[in-house]
C-alpha cells in the first residue's frame, strides 16, 4: 500500500520524549509496509553534552543492529535531528564528523536565550518579535548548511496558533523566508514537510503548500517527509498529504538520505 514510502524523521526511545525501541519501530514500519525510515533522534546543543552524548551513542549503534536485522525487508538509516546548531557551528561540525550517519536534520526548537516553544507560554510575549527572531536565526543555521534538511520550518505555529490560538499574520516574515528557501535551494540542500502538526491541534504540514511551491520556485529540488514519529503508532503518518503536497507544488520525486547523499524516489 505505501509503494515508495519512506519516513525520514523517527524517534526512539534513546529520544527523551520517545516511546519505543528502534527494533520495536522496524517491526511496525515493516508491517505498515514503509520501505524505509530513518531514525533521527534528538541532539540539542544546548543541553548537558555528556548525557546527549550517550542517547547519540545508543542511537547510533542500535540503529546499525536493526539495519542487519532488518536487511533485504526494510531500508534503516542513522540520523539525528541536530537541534540549535546556531548555539556552536563549530561543536556541531565536530559532532557532525564523529559520526557516519545517512542523514542530518537541521532544526530549530529554541531561539537563544528561550526555552523550546513547546515549553513557552506564550500569552502576553511579543509573539511577531519572537518569529522575527527565529526566521533570523534560521537563516544563519541555512547560511550554515551543515545539515541534509531543514526539520519543521514553522515549528512555534504549532504552539502560538495551535496552543494558544493566537492569530499570526506572515507578512512581515516573507522576505527572510524567502531568503531561507532560497538558501536551501542555493545549497542543494532539502526542505522537509513535516506532517507532524496534522495529528495536532493546528491540523496542518510544517510548512504548508505555499512554502512548498516558493521552495520550487526558487530551484528547490529536495524534499524529504518526516512524520515526527514519537510512537510506533504515528509511523508514515499523514505522508500521503506530503506526497499530494509535493506533487501540487511541481515535484515529481522526493528524497531519503544515505551516507549523506539523496536518493530520489518518484511520488507514487
Ligand atoms: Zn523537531
Ligand atoms: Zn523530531
Amino acid at each position: 500500500m505505501y509503494v515508495n514510502l519512506f519516513d525520514s524523521h523517527v524517534h526512539s526511545d534513546n529520544s527523551h520524549d520517545g516511546e519505543h525501541s528502534i527494533t520495536f519501530l522496524c517491526e511496525n514500519a515493516q508491517q505498515k509496509d514503509l520501505m524505509g525510515l530513518c531514525i533521527t533522534d534528538h541532539y540539542e546543543m544546548e543541553l548537558n553534552e555528556a548525557q546527549a552524548d550517550i542517547c547519540l551513542r545508543n542511537s547510533f549503534i542500535e540503529t546499525g543492529k536493526s539495519r542487519q536485522a532488518f536487511d533485504n525487508r526494510l531500508l534503516v538509516m542513522s540520523g539525528i535531528e541536530l537541534g540549535q546548531a546556531t548555539r556552536n557551528f563549530q561543536k556541531a561540525d565536530r559532532l557532525l564528523n564523529r559520526y557516519r550517519f545517512d542523514f542530518v536534520i537541521g532544526s530549530l526548537h529554541c531561539i537563544r536565550d528561550m526555552d523550546d516553544f513547546a515549553y513557552i507560554d506564550f500569552s502576553g510575549l511579543n509573539v511577531e518579535l519572537i518569529l522575527q527572531r527565529y526566521f533570523e536565526e534560521m537563516l544563519e543555521l541555512c547560511q550554515w548548511g551543515g545539515f541534509d534538511t531543514l526539520a519543521h520550518m514553522t515549528y512555534p505555529l504549532r504552539y502560538i496558533i495551535g496552543k494558544y490560538q493566537i492569530p499570526v499574520d506572515m507578512k512581515p516574515y516573507e522576505e527572510v523566508i524567502r531568503e531561507i528557501l532560497k538558501t536551501l535551494a542555493d545549497k542543494n540542500l532539502a526542505l522537509e514537510i513535516n506532517t507532524a502538526g496534522l495529528r495536532r491541534e493546528i491540523g496542518q504540514t510544517s510548512p504548508t503548500l505555499e512554502y512548498v511551491k516558493l521552495f520550487r520556485e526558487l530551484g528547490g529540488e529536495l524534499l524529504t517527509f518526516g512524520s515526527d514519529a514519537h510512537r510506533a503508532q504515528d509511523l508514515g503518518a499523514g505522508l500521503d498529504v506530503a506526497i499530494d503536497m509535493a506533487k501540487e507544488a511541481g515535484f515529481s520525486h522526493f528524497a531519503f538520505y544515505k551516507k549523506r547523499e539523496p536518493r530520489m524516489l518518484r511520488l507514487m
